[in-house]
């Protein structure tokens, strides 16, 4: 019989798990408490009670696997060559919208791994193992062949900047570098990029973009599990700045924000990421910008979860709104931290196009709910997930587009 007698055994063995640092590890470690999903309290450990709906997918499915817990669970015991990669598992693991909200309600880790890394972490062994899903296998050529998810050739790459008149890296030395992302060559996502640019240069900046230069910054290569992918694309947007000298980037996307953060974390920091609408939010409190026009209107402001949870961006969009006369800004009951997802991420549109729908509809539900006339929002995907609604949806637009107006 084999001998267990040294094997840690209660809180040790739980310890062993809550510690963990390495990949393989990381699959280990929950605690089976339930915050992640169930309707009790956020987090037992903490005073606010948090929202009653959480992670998306369990929320339309309602089935227990489809849990961060059981996507934990499910994942660890393949890591631990208990279970091969089934179809069913393949399901559960691609449903995850990357909402975020199970990392800031897990409690049990202390090295800023959650549930969600878990995921992150199956859907690289998925991709190394077998290569991307059907649904995902157009992203990750796209990345591969033209450095950006759509597919856009790279000569019709800072097509968005057209007529602009902005300098382009290597034109003239700049250290400011204005982030366009992919989705500013797309019709949902132009806007944000151009109002930025208008908006830099209403207040004075000196800056370059990178034009048809312009890569994917990794956002659906780190997301899907694409590991060497975001990695090349890391590697190559890392030495563009270190060979133009650039010390502030500032991004037009929420969701290209949270790479880039991951990005300054990895490289020491040694240049300062922002995005537009705290860049905007710093150049008011500046006197470099100032807003003189009213604009009557009662708006909501939609929190992408990887601008808010992903990079605790909460408080700027709301005091630049709060700064243009006339606005009435009413909040959507899950807000800030509790926002709910639009279900535009993780690549659900594509693997499960029901769930990603539903998760918007619900949101857009709630902003109907507030009486606002208009959401605002701060992402690409977020602008796309609710265009997709058409005309059961409020009429949505970029924040930053919608400030221009009342310069
Ligand atoms: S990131 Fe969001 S969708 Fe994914 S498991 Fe966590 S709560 Fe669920
Ligand atoms: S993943 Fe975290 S929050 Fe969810 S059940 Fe496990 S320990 Fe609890």
């Amino acid at each position: 019989m084999k001998d267990e007698s040294n094997k840690p055994v209660g809180l040790e063995r739980v310890k062993k798990w809550l510690y963990a640092k390495g990949l393989a590890e990381r699959s280990s470690g929950c605690v089976l408490c339930g915050s992640c999903y169930g309707h009790g309290p956020a987090n037992p450990m903490e005073d606010i009670p948090g929202p009653k709906t959480k992670c998306p997918p369990y929320e339309f499915y309602r089935f227990q696997r489809h849990t961060p817990k059981s996507r934990w669970l499910m994942a660890q015991r393949v890591f631990h060559g208990l279970d091969p990669i089934t179809p069913e598992l393949k399901e559960v693991i691609y449903s995850c919208t990357n909402c975020l909200m199970c990392q800031e309600l897990c409690g049990v880790r202390d090295d800023g791994y959650g549930p969600w890394d878990i995921t992150v972490a199956m859907r690289e062994e998925i991709t190394k193992k077998e290569g991307p899903i059907e649904a995902h296998r157009h992203l990750y050529q796209g990345l591969q062949q033209h450095d950006n998810p759509w597919s856009q050739p790279k000569s019709a790459r800072g097509a968005w900047a057209d007529g602009l008149g902005l300098l382009k890296l290597g034109d003239k030395a700049a250290t400011t570098l204005l982030f366009a992302g992919c989705s500013a060559d797309q019709a949902t996502g132009r806007s944000s990029a151009v109002a930025l640019a208008r908006l830099m240069q209403k207040a004075g900046e000196e800056f370059t973009i990178l034009g048809d230069e312009e890569k994917c910054c990794g956002l659906y290569a780190f997301d899907l599990g694409f590991r060497d992918e975001y990695e090349r694309l890391r590697q190559n947007n890392l030495a563009t700045l270190a060979n133009a000298g650039i010390r502030k980037v500032v991004v037009a996307c929420g969701s290209c924000q949270r790479i880039w953060r991951e990005y300054a974390k990895v490289a020491g920091a040694d240049f300062e990421v922002m995005h537009g609408v705290e860049y905007i939010d710093q150049a008011v409190l500046l006197d470099r910008l100032k807003f003189t026009k009213q604009i009557r209107k009662k708006v909501t402001y939609h929190d992408s979860c990887h601008l808010g949870r992903g990079c605790g961006v909460y408080q700027a969009p709301r005091s630049i709104l709060r700064a243009i006369p006339g606005i009435e800004l009413v909040e959507m009951e899950r807000n800030q931290r509790w926002a709910w997802c639009c279900g535009g991420g993780g690549g659900v549109p594509e693997a499960d196009p029901d769930l990603a729908r539903w998760s918007a509809v619900d949101r857009m539900r709630e902003a109907k709910e507030t009486g606002a006339e208009l959401v605002l929002t701060s992402s690409a995907l977020c602008q796309r997930s609710f265009a997709a609604l058409q005309q059961t949806a409020l009429p949505t637009q970029d924040l930053l587009e919608f400030v221009c107006q009342a310069l």
